[in-house]
């Protein structure tokens, strides 16, 4: 018997105008890596993330300033913004007060029980959830020691469900659940082990994955084991670089398992010794060249008369390659045959013509 997807039946969470769970899309975000009181470089960080197709924004609230950054930066972006905070209810309250979206916020680090109902109180009064998280490197010591001083997959659990019902003995249910680990094995195991617990939708990601080169591959096999489970509502990929990249790498794992359509995919063969045009250079061109284009499109870009025109003719555009020219495909039509030093712009053309 199929396990029920977990995914469709969480409940729905407003941020801003995107929706989390309930068989909502799933949702990409990202974090600013920007001191968030430089407003001009977070708002411009932002707004680049916008353009990458994130939908979600997270900004670290680390002072009281920051908190009241929110306000400008909102003003001048598009997406709905998390605050991210840690331990100071004061900040939690000053975001959700200066015009944060949702607050990245674990009640039982907060302290005592006034200081949670303010929280809780702001997050009622302006309509914003609030997102409980727990990470393998700051579990609690008490869960820790009920595990034997070990950081297990039951432990982040408790500990996740620990943080949530604090908000549910205040009435206060607009919650999404994340947790993260940098051990894939305990991250898969945790969301299994939640999604039987928990209606609320799950953020996923591996915290911590490291420069781009390991990240990827990282989040990849983590969030892409949790999403085939039928579990995770939203995802952020965390990488040390460039968070256009953590968006980029976040619909490739989306699509690369048909979760979502975005933008251009490009299909290109490994190369071997038949190939007979430049297909590394041409098919990396491509790739950087349409990621503004959010339409969905499938471009395959392949070496050689053997395989190519099968590939590329089931594209929305192919190029196969033949020596020293190329034919290129449009939905499974022949459309132009050109020479390698046209191939770049005429794939492009042909791009632009099929996402106007
Ligand atoms: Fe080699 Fe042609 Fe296959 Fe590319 S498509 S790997 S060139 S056989």
């Amino acid at each position: 018997m199929s396990q029920p997807n977990h995914r469709e039946t969480t409940k729905k969470i407003k941020v801003g105008n995107v929706l989390i769970g309930g068989g909502a899309p799933i949702s990409v975000q990202s974090m600013t890596k920007t001191d968030t009181t430089d407003i001009d470089a977070t708002v411009k960080q932002i707004n680049a993330l916008e353009t990458a197709g994130c939908q979600i924004v997270r900004c670290a609230i680390p002072s009281k300033e920051a908190a009241l950054a929110i306000k400008e930066i909102k003003k001048q972006i598009n997406l709905p913004l998390v605050a991210d905070i840690h331990f100071n209810h004061e900040f939690a309250v000053l975001a959700a007060n200066a015009g944060a979206d949702k607050l990245r916020i674990n009640p039982g680090n907060i302290g005592d029980s006034a200081k949670i109902k303010a929280v809780v109180e702001a997050a009622k009064n302006h309509g914003i959830p609030i997102r409980v998280g727990v990470n393998s490197g700051s579990l609690e010591t008490k869960v820790r020691k009920e595990h034997q001083g070990h950081v297990t997959a039951e432990g982040l659990v408790e500990s996740a469900l620990n943080n949530v019902k604090i908000l549910e003995d205040l009435n206060f249910t607009e919650i999404v659940i994340s947790i993260k680990s940098t051990s894939v094995p305990m991250l898969i195991k945790a969301h299994q082990i939640i999604a039987g617990k928990t209606i609320y939708p799950l953020h996923i990601g591996v915290t911590e994955a490291g420069i781009p080169s390991v990240g990827v591959v990282r989040s990849s096999v983590g969030i892409g084991a949790i999403l085939t489970q039928g579990i995770g509502d939203t995802l952020r990929v965390s990488l040390t670089g460039d968070p256009l990249e953590e968006v980029r790498v976040g619909y490739e794992i989306l699509k690369s398992l048909q979760l979502a359509s975005h933008g251009v995919s490009v299909i290109s063969c490994p190369t071997c010794g038949r190939t007979n045009i430049d297909v590394e250079k041409i098919a990396t061109a491509i790739e950087v060249k349409t990621r503004h284009i959010k339409q969905p499109l499938i471009v395959a870009i392949m070496g050689c008369e053997v395989n190519g025109p099968g590939e590329a003719a089931d594209a929305d555009v192919g190029l196969a390659g033949g020596k020293g020219v190329g034919l290129i495909f449009r939905e499974g039509q022949v459309v132009r045959k050109v020479a390698e030093a046209e191939m770049i712009n005429a794939l492009l053309e042909e791009i632009e013509r099929r996402t106007k």
